[in-house]
């Protein structure tokens, strides 16, 4: 994902790259990301610095965390990065006359990823008690527990 500069140009310079997710190298063990990714945006020359200003288009798929479906979703994720040939803390460094998005766009996506995963925001998961899945409907199961301290133990889970 490399954007040349032209010296001369001090317009707004557009781009757009389609890029495999597994050349990005972004999936990990809870998170596969899939088929393509698309970059789109433009670059503003500032005078000295360059930003890149944009939206990264991605699908992944994920086990919700609460139901453990398998869930697959298309995310845009908007961004803006600072580009300067000079080391500083708000921009990304780089040299010659290439800009590569290549490692921004791979840090942006794995920033956006979420604590949690779920398939809905709503979501009512599992029943703790026979397993059905709550979205589809109430299985009848007294889940109520009364001792405040054992609804604590009740909600501890281990995350790998
Ligand atoms: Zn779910
Ligand atoms: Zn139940």
């Amino acid at each position: 994902m490399i954007i040349r500069l032209n010296a001369g140009n001090k317009e707004d310079l557009p781009f757009s790259f389609i890029v495999p997710c597994n050349e990005l190298d972004i999936s990990s063990d809870g998170t596969l990301y899939l088929g393509d990714a698309k970059v789109e945006g433009k670059l503003v020359f500032l005078g000295e610095d360059y930003v890149t200003e944009g939206a990264i288009t991605i699908r992944k798929s994920f086990l919700c965390d609460r139901c453990l479906k398998e869930v697959e979703k298309e995310v845009k994720i908007d961004f803006s990065e600072k580009f300067s040939r000079e080391e500083s803390d708000d921009s990304t460094l780089f040299t010659g006359d290439e800009i590569d998005l290549t490692e921004v766009v791979r840090d942006i996506v794995l920033a956006a990823e979420p604590i949690s995963h779920l398939c809905k925001e709503e979501c009512k998961g599992l029943c703790k008690i026979c397993g059905k899945d709550l979205n589809e409907g109430e299985c009848g199961c007294d889940r109520f527990i009364a001792d405040p301290r054992f609804s604590i133990l009740q909600d501890y889970r281990i995350d790998d």
